[in-house]
């Protein structure tokens, strides 16, 4: 089965259909799960909450809303009052300790398992962090999850992964994907235009993800499945070149970056990892977002913001690959060593607090890193047919990003060009998962390319 089949076939309307089920995939063979039963996308879809909360959950127990201060006045106030006519509910609204945005710290989520004790369902109603929070913690109290956007602006509500901070540390950790998504179009268009940009950069990944994931698994024989990279390229198409449309606010652009968004949380489902829509690039924006935590500042930018400059190095990375013919690659695996045990002593000393979490991710690579070594050349020649055409050049994806407005610079977001070109070098530790920047860093790429990222045009 060769990796990235392009078989015609609206694959959006027939995943549509298999909601809630288990289904034996097509393409790869293995059964894929999809618990994620209903998905209302449509204007207005707000005052169909009850409705929408009693088909998924019938039961008259306790329920939780889980809202911020803001998405609370947006949403979440008619959300309490739509289901508590049915049953009884505690509001939690969550509000900023200490930092001047929520995160997915410990100790939110400690305050919300406390509040939702004797609930049966937990509602979310905002974003990012309140989803990420919400779905983490109904995995913990074992009880289900229904998830009301209030932004574009990330893939979380359809996936089965929560971002949370533990110890100083920010985890990808899995989670029972939510038993519904409610979307209300009309209030997706009226979130901050950042938020919509940052969805739309979070959902640009998608192509150097997958393509991470599938060279990847030609290495190293991991499993790897096309379904959920074909799953959103149809709509990708679309939403690529809607950068105006976006910038300008319109609303065809935040549906289209929700559709994006959508399926890309239920790719990763398919897939059961974040694999399809999390490489190298997310890599980087951890990286950047440990630092800040560590610094006790704010983040750096909104995580898909943050994702879209991952985006630029990494397909410089993919550019730089491109050029590269087998004698070179050969000549570079023989000659090139990688000068591990000073990067990791850089590292620790910037991340003291997670040097037995990085160890251990680390020792976790190594089989990967030898497989890299030791079959990279037999596998060049299906990398330049099979991945590397799939990759937007970064020149395509800086050009993109900047339509829509959203930052392409380090300056942009306030991010010190030496810690821009330290996650280039250093990310790859922190996590055990082979991407592209492994690759890179075997070949004596990367020291290439850090002088290339420029803080400001
Ligand atoms: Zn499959
Ligand atoms: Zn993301």
């Amino acid at each position: 089965m060769p990796g990235w089949v392009k078989i015609n076939e609206d694959w959006v309307s027939w995943i549509m259909t298999r909601l809630g089920q288990n289904f034996t995939c097509p393409l790869c063979q293995s059964t894929h799960q999809l618990p994620v039963k209903r998905i209302v996308h449509s204007p207005g879809a707000l005052n169909k909450t009850e409705e929408f909360v009693t088909q998924l959950f019938s039961s008259r127990q306790k329920a939780a809303v889980l809202s911020d201060e803001i998405t609370h006045q947006v949403a979440g106030r008619t959300v309490e009052e739509k289901i508590s006519a049915l049953r009884p509910v505690t509001s939690v609204i969550l509000t900023p300790e200490n930092e001047e945005r929520l995160s997915t710290r410990e100790e939110y989520l400690n305050y919300l398992l406390t509040r939702i004790t004797g609930c049966s369902l937990l509602v979310t109603v905002g974003s990012g962090t309140i989803t990420d929070l919400g779905k983490y913690a109904g995995e913990v109290a074992r009880i289900p999850v229904l998830c009301i956007a209030t932004a574009a602006s990330m893939n979380g509500y359809t996936s089965g992964v929560a971002a949370i901070f533990q110890n100083q540390v920010k985890l990808a950790i899995p989670v029972k994907p939510a038993l519904g998504v409610l979307i209300d179009s009309d209030i997706i268009n009226s979130a901050p235009l950042i938020l919509t940009q940052a969805g739309f950069a979070d959902s640009l990944a998608r192509r150097l993800a997958n393509a991470d994931w599938y060279l990847g698994s030609l290495l190293t024989g991991e499993k790897y499945c096309p379904l959920p990279g074909l799953l959103v390229e149809q709509i990708e198409r679309k939403h690529f070149l809607s950068g105006r449309l976006i910038r300008n606010g319109e609303p065809a652009g935040a549906n289209l970056v929700m559709e994006a968004l959508i399926l890309g949380g239920l790719a990763m489902v398919i897939a059961g990892s974040s694999a399809p829509a999390s490489g190298g690039e997310h890599l980087i924006s951890h990286f950047w977002d440990m630092y800040a935590h560590q610094e006790k500042r704010v983040l750096f930018a909104y995580h898909g913001l943050q994702v879209g400059l991952g985006c630029l190095i990494t397909a410089r990375i993919y550019d730089r690959l491109k050029e590269l013919t087998l004698a070179e690659i050969l000549l570079r695996l023989k000659t090139h060593q990688v000068p591990v045990e000073d990067e990791l002593k850089e590292l620790f000393s910037l991340f003291p607090f997670a040097q037995k979490y990085i160890k251990t991710q680390w020792e976790q690579k190594q089989k990967a890193l030898a497989l890299v070594r030791s079959r990279l050349v037999d596998c060049w020649e299906k990398l330049v047919q099979q991945v590397f055409p799939e990759v937007h050049a970064s020149r395509q994806l800086k050009e993109t990003l900047s339509q829509a407005g959203c930052p392409v610079y380090p300056s942009e977001i306030s991010l010190p060009v030496g810690l821009a070109r330290k996650a280039l070098k250093l990310a790859r530790y922190i996590r055990n998962r082979l991407t592209i920047l492994d690759i890179a860093a075997e070949l004596g790429i990367l020291q290439e390319i850090e002088p290339e990222i420029e803080s400001t045009p």
